[in-house]
């Protein structure tokens, strides 16, 4: 198949300064939870995107002095040769399928705590660190401050050195160089205070030290936070953050343009922000300088990048988390299979990952982070080995999965689903406000399954224990889900309540249409979006909603996720009357009993209707009845858990069947062990 002509604009080589992008496809940097412990799988990983088609792929955050350490969250490093040679690893899987390799060179300013490398937290100016923490930052001497340009150099030549195409300097996310240009956090009365000219002068000197350092050899790219959405008493895209590109212009090679102070609303999630949703902060850009110009928005549709060249808001198509849901989705425009795009849905599960401190995982992509530790490749997967058949009973995000990646090898699947659509939790949960791209998961999927002869799809096909048993199969595989508890035992209760009223409702009942009277109170003790989205639905529909949780804030889980501060807005806007801090204790006749979780001092919460939403249960009826242990269970049906997870599950048993039990071991990177450590300690 071929590139839709339309779609061929996205196609067009973009020079960079001494450097040319093959296409307009750019990775932006984005954190992958890999850093330097995990050399392989980082370069594993940036690798695939390259083969994918993105014409650009850059790193992570690279720290660029031991002054900068995020310890214990994963990032680069680029503060001696050694590290060098590591990165230089990745240049070579990035420029093996002709990409150009590009590097975000970092210093995290009063962003980091130097927990590992126990150095001094250097800022512009003296105050606390961004997380809570005893040590504070210093602010910046005159000293330091040539001393912070004598690092970026340095590590500018290191980059070069290792390969790279494109070296950043990094203006965004609060990072060093932007804590200068905002009057936020820059009260300096010296000649790198004061007046704009001023807070910019070290993102100048920055630029032209790069530019001196790297020659002809690399681009210089500058990622600059455009507006920090705090209004006027920051960097706006009207007023000061327009004026830095103004007096900048020319002088990067490229401008990476990003949004707000912290990432969370640079990556906002789908719940809320749509596509292209930067747009309008990007877009002061252009005009201003003739360099090119790269910005993000969740773009996934080919006619809405497009529409992004051709309206002149950017000159490539930025992508963090559309490249990570799918690495092939500009080898899929360029081959004319657009519907094969496994599109972000905005769930911001990347995030979390980072946040929590492990590698990259995907709801969408179940390969993601696992290119190198398990072999595994989100387009290519190992054909059967046999001539088995495998059932699979439930159409859910683990069952779809399932049924795709073992279609694709060549296996004979029927899936069994018992209610009139495929789709599972998505189904419900994808009706919550704001949540609508979710159901993406099942499309992606349906659209390929229907496609495939060798897999046989059945909805309204219920299956009973005995069906099972009878069913032919060499593989039976149990994906059914799992269902909300009604007797309060979640992350904080381990112990079932003593008695629940069937008038008491779960998130299934909801689902199920149940009759939601008068005063609605929502207990929270799963802490993920449920609660939350299901307080902002009945908000919306006009109920008095009073939500209640043993933790401190609403939704707390969805810190990791970057959307818990929108989620704590949108409702307090709304007019939700909270109260943290209360665990569950009994239930009566529309009362809700609590206590306290620190002192046990008890309270009571008035309802109409309650609804609990606390944890969830397998649902294993078919196996508990079957006693057969030979039978597979994925997804929520083996453990609740998230989408991802699920998704996840599905596909590692896809990729597991026909393969023994010892070759399934994912690979580990292991540390350098010196054999004399003689003098280690003096
Ligand atoms: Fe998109 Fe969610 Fe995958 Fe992140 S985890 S890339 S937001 S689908």
């Amino acid at each position: 198949m071929h590139c839709n002509p339309r779609y061929n604009i996205l196609f067009e080589p973009i020079t960079i300064g001494p450097v040319v992008a093959p296409n307009r496809f750019y990775q932006t940097p984005h954190a992958t939870g890999m850093g330097r412990n995990n050399p392989n799988s980082s370069a594993a990983l940036r690798a695939i995107k390259a083969e994918g088609g993105w014409g650009v792929v850059c790193t992570e955050y690279c720290s660029i002095h031991p002054s900068s350490d995020e310890t214990p969250y994963a990032y680069l490093t680029l503060w001696d040769d050694d590290d060098m040679r590591q990165l230089a690893q990745t240049t070579d899987a990035i420029h093996a399928h002709g990409s150009l390799a590009g590097i975000e060179l970092w210093h995290g300013g009063f962003h980091v705590n130097n927990r590992g490398t126990r150095e001094t937290p250097i800022a512009p100016t003296a105050g606390n660190t961004e997380y809570v923490h005893p040590g504070q930052v210093r602010a910046m001497t005159h000293r330091d401050i040539q001393d912070m340009r004598a690092w970026q150099r340095a590590a500018a030549i290191r980059a070069r050195d290792a390969g790279f195409d494109i070296v950043y300097v990094y203006a965004g996310h609060e990072y060093l160089p932007f804590q200068f240009l905002s009057r936020r956090f820059n009260q300096r009365d010296d000649e790198y205070g004061g007046s704009l000219e001023n807070r910019t002068r070290l993102l100048r000197e920055m630029i032209e030290d790069t530019r001196d350092a790297v020659g002809q050899d690399c681009a210089v790219a500058v990622r600059l936070a455009i507006d920090e959405l705090h209004g006027n008493s920051g960097i706006t895209s009207e007023n000061e953050g327009r004026d830095v590109v103004e007096m900048l212009a020319e002088l990067p090679d490229l401008w990476d343009i990003a949004l707000g102070g912290s990432l969370g609303t640079d990556s906002c999630s789908s719940r809320f922000s749509a596509e292209g949703y930067q747009e309008q902060y990007a877009n002061v850009v252009k005009p201003l300088t003739s360099k090119p110009v790269v910005s993000v928005g969740r773009f996934t549709s080919p006619d809405a990048m497009v529409s992004q060249i051709k309206r002149g808001v950017q000159d490539f198509i930025g992508a963090a988390r559309p490249s990570i849901a799918d690495p092939f989705l500009p080898k899929k425009i360029a081959e004319g299979r657009e519907d094969e795009i496994r599109e972000c849905i905005g769930c911001n599960i990347c995030r979390s990952s980072n946040n929590e401190g492990v590698p990259l995982r995907c709801t969408q992509n179940p390969t993601m982070g696992e290119e190198w530790r398990r072999g595994w490749h989100p387009e290519n997967i190992p054909a059967k080995h046999t001539d088995a058949s495998v059932l699979i009973v439930g159409g859910g995000p683990a069952g779809l999965e399932a049924a795709l990646a073992l279609g694709k090898r060549g296996y004979q699947v029927d899936l069994a689903e018992q209610s009139e659509q495929l789709g599972g939790r998505l189904l419900r949960e994808s009706t919550l406000p704001g949540l609508a791209h979710w159901i993406r998961v099942r499309d992606y999927r349906v659209n390929l399954l229907q496609q495939m002869p060798n897999v046989n799809v059945y909805t309204q096909s219920e299956m009973t224990s005995d069906d099972v048993r009878e069913f032919e199969a060499d593989y039976k595989v149990m994906a059914t889900g799992s269902r909300w508890r009604r007797d309060g035992v979640g992350a904080t209760a381990r112990t079932p309540l003593q008695s629940v009223s069937d008038d008491v409702l779960t998130p299934d009942d909801i689902f199920s249409g149940a009759d939601v009277t008068g005063d609605v109170l929502i207990y929270d003790d799963d802490h993920y979006f449920m609660a939350g989205a299901l307080a902002e639905k009945f908000l919306r529909a006009g109920h008095r909603v009073t939500y209640v949780t043993p933790e401190s804030i609403i939704s707390s889980w969805t810190v990791m996720t970057n959307e818990q501060e929108f989620i704590q807005t949108r409702l307090m806007e709304l007019g939700i009357e909270a109260h943290y801090l209360q665990r569950i204790d009994s239930i009566e006749e529309g009362l809700l009993n609590t206590a306290c979780a620190y002192t046990a001092k008890p309270s009571q919460f008035r309802f109409d209707t309650l609804i609990l939403a606390t944890s969830r249960e397998s649902d294993q009826s078919i196996v508990d009845s079957l006693g057969d242990s030979a039978i597979s269970l994925i997804g929520d049906c083996r453990v609740p858990s998230s989408i991802a997870d699920a998704v996840y599950s599905g596909h590692k048993f896809a990729r597991e069947v026909g393969v023994p039990r010892e070759l399934r071991v994912p690979r580990r990177e292991q540390a350098i062990i010196f054999s004399d450590l003689t003098g280690a300690v003096a």
